[in-house]
């Protein structure tokens, strides 16, 4: 990405989200660069009064303006500083809530991408290190402060260009005096920029290709990491108890701990090549302005307190200039790495969201159908449905069986246009799903996904998915679900913080958060309820209230099972059976049992054997 691009890009983001921000952190560098400025001059002109023997009082008089000045000037960089701070976490708050905002919102389809898990990895490593917009704001106003500094210092050192001599002394002396003298120091000084210039855009190119070396590495190293640190994360930990991970898991982060070094290593060690270069060139211009200005003061060209002046303000303008040339370059790399974040968020979702709006029917009467369904996952050709041909009846109970990886899953991913059918149509009352508002789609669904998820919010928020919540709702729903005992042995009842992220936070078991889950599911108050292995971490008793209480729990509402327990099927009215993708077999408990040869008479059979 380009200077310009990225500067425009950072400006319309900082305008939109804190307008302020800019504003102020360039007024604060602008007036921080006039600080030095004050005390140059303050002391130059109190030089002068001593050599020109002005009396004690006036010398005191300017030292007390001097110092005054530079405190009037220094509080209220102070002052716009913690202006600007506030501003600054503001804003990076805001951008975290852009970035989270756009990966919420994603296609889920094009999240699980590989380019796109890549270009979310590099936004987020780039805006830890180098791309963050903040960063390229303060480097900006660096910019907008470092262009003050020069124009200050020019102010205050031309003068001393048109103190020319009469071409007295030796012949150095009648060099320093003439406008030759003028032009060579200029000439150091263009020399040291040009090195400057080119040895930072060298360390430039050495710290991104360092970051691109690195990408791979650093997504290990934080995937280890999370197995070591995160403490969200800790159940991680039993697993690497139980088999003896810590070792491989050491062995691996170590590695890439030390591939990462080893490239950082010698991008530093060039780096220093570099930098000790450019002070030296910084050294000898110094050296030359203190023997240009040296001299002059010698030959009385100019006065004695001017010295101070004139070489403080030419150190500040090659210092100045120097940073002109380093901001330039990381305004550069941070426009790289924000090209990154560019990317992530250019991101377009792919899936048609149609405008049709839900019919909203208190009858609940919502048919579902499947019309030669076909579907393979993103970055795979490999079908996972094929052909499925079937209806949703309002108001049944349904239940899909079937062997592991048959598809059942998928079918009700397809269903929650989670994915688009590769080939076929899925049709609500009769017109294609896609033709609807997805957003108005989705709330037709209450599901509960095998490998849900429930959060570090209280239990109540986490049933409602909301801080504002119907206590009574949640109350009836966690009880529905079976967890009222439980509920009676927290002390904060349904304000329980979950997991350990809060101080007073509960851990529970799976088959506590499979009943929170449901909970959710039933509060959602769909008309299409979804369970995915609903009782799978349940004990045989709740497994039991459950399954018993299942017409209870859904109502009216269609429910739609996925079950390896066969007993549960028993309680729908309709089983499709899943094999390798297809729907083999289809029907009630009853018919389906007739056909002995049929696969879940097998399945039934095999899991009966264990009851017998
Ligand atoms: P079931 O629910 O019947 O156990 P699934 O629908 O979960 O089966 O999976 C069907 C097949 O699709 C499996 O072979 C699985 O490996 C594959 N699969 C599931 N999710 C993905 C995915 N996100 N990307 C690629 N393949 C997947």
């Amino acid at each position: 990405m380009t200077n310009r691009k990225a500067v425009h890009l950072v400006l319309k983001i900082v305008h939109k989200l804190c307008p302020s921000f800019l504003p102020l952190l360039i007024l604060m560098k602008i007036s921080s660069a006039a600080v030095p400025y004050v005390n140059i001059v303050g002391s130059s002109i109190i030089i002068d009064a001593l050599f020109q023997k002005k009396g004690f009082e006036q010398i005191f008089q300017y030292a007390l303006w001097m110092m005054g000045l530079s405190f009037v000037l220094s509080m209220f960089c102070w002052g716009i500083d913690k202006l600007v701070n506030v501003r600054k976490y503001l804003l990076a708050e805001q951008v975290q809530k852009m970035i989270s905002q756009k990966g919420l919102t994603l296609d889920y389809e094009i999240l699980e991408k590989k380019e796109t898990l890549e270009c979310i990895h590099k936004a987020r490593e780039g805006m830890n290190t180098n791309g963050d917009i903040t960063v390229f704001c303060d480097r900006i106003a660096n910019m907008i402060g470092v262009m003050a500094d020069i124009i200050y210092a020019v102010i205050l050192f031309i003068p001393v260009f048109f103190a020319v001599g009469a071409s007295t002394g030796a012949p150095f002396f009648q060099f320093i005096q003439s406008h030759f003298g003028s032009i060579a120091l200029n000439l150091i000084l263009v020399g040291q920029l040009i090195f400057l210039g080119w040895s930072q855009r060298r360390m430039g190119a050495l710290q991104k290709q360092t970051f691109d070396i690195n990408v791979d590495a650093n997504r290990h190293y934080n995937y280890y990491m999370s197995f070591l640190m995160d403490s969200s994360n800790y159940a991680k930990g039993k697993d690497v108890r139980m088999y003896d991970f810590a070792d491989t898991i050491s062995e691996r982060y170590k590695k890439d701990v030390n591939s990462i070094m080893k490239v950082f290593r010698q991008m530093r060690k060039r780096m220093e090549k570099y930098s000790f270069l450019n002070e030296c060139c910084s050294a000898v211009y110094t050296i030359a302005s203190y023997v240009y200005v040296g001299v002059k003061a010698g030959l009385g060209l100019v006065s004695i307190g001017s010295v101070a002046r004139y070489v403080g303000a030419f150190t500040k303008f090659s210092a100045a200039l120097g940073s002109v040339v380093r901001t330039y370059t990381e305004i550069s790399i941070c426009a790289q790495y924000l090209a990154y974040f560019q990317e992530f968020m250019d991101i377009k979702n792919e899936k048609y969201n149609g405008n049709l709006s839900i019919e909203k029917r208190e009858d609940g009467e919502y048919e579902f159908e499947f019309c030669d369904v076909s579907f393979s996952y993103p970055n795979s050709v490999e079908p996972v449905l094929e052909h499925i041909s079937m209806k949703v009846k309002v108001g049944k109970k349904m239940s899909l069986v079937g062997p592991n990886g048959a598809g059942k899953t998928t079918f009700i991913k397809l269903l929650c246009r989670l994915y688009d059918p590769t080939e076929g149509q899925i049709l609500l009352n009769g017109v294609d799903i896609r033709q609807y508002n997805y957003s108005e789609y989705i709330q037709l669904f209450s599901v509960v996904f095998q490998d849900f998820k429930l959060f570090t919010f209280s239990i109540a928020e986490n049933v409602a998915v909301s801080k504002e919540f119907d206590e009574k709702k949640v109350r009836s729903c966690l009880q529905k679900a079976g967890f009222t005992e439980r509920l009676g042995t927290l002390k904060k009842d349904i304000h329980t913080s979950l997991y350990k992220l809060e101080r007073d936070g509960v851990e529970i078991s799976g088959g506590e958060a499979q009943k929170i889950a449901i909970a959710r599911a039933l509060y959602k108050d769909s008309p299409l309820v979804i369970l995915d292995e609903p009782t799978s971490a349940l004990d045989p008793q709740s497994e039991y209230e459950i399954y018993r209480s299942f017409d209870r729990l859904v109502g009216e509402k269609t429910a739609i099972y996925i079950s390896h327990r066969m007993s549960s099927c028993r309680f729908c009215n309709q089983i499709l059976v899943f094999d390798k993708g297809r729907i083999v077999q289809q029907g009630s408990h009853d018919k389906l049992m007739e056909n002995t040869d049929g696969l879940y008479y097998q399945m039934w059979n095999a899991q009966a054997q264990y009851y017998e």
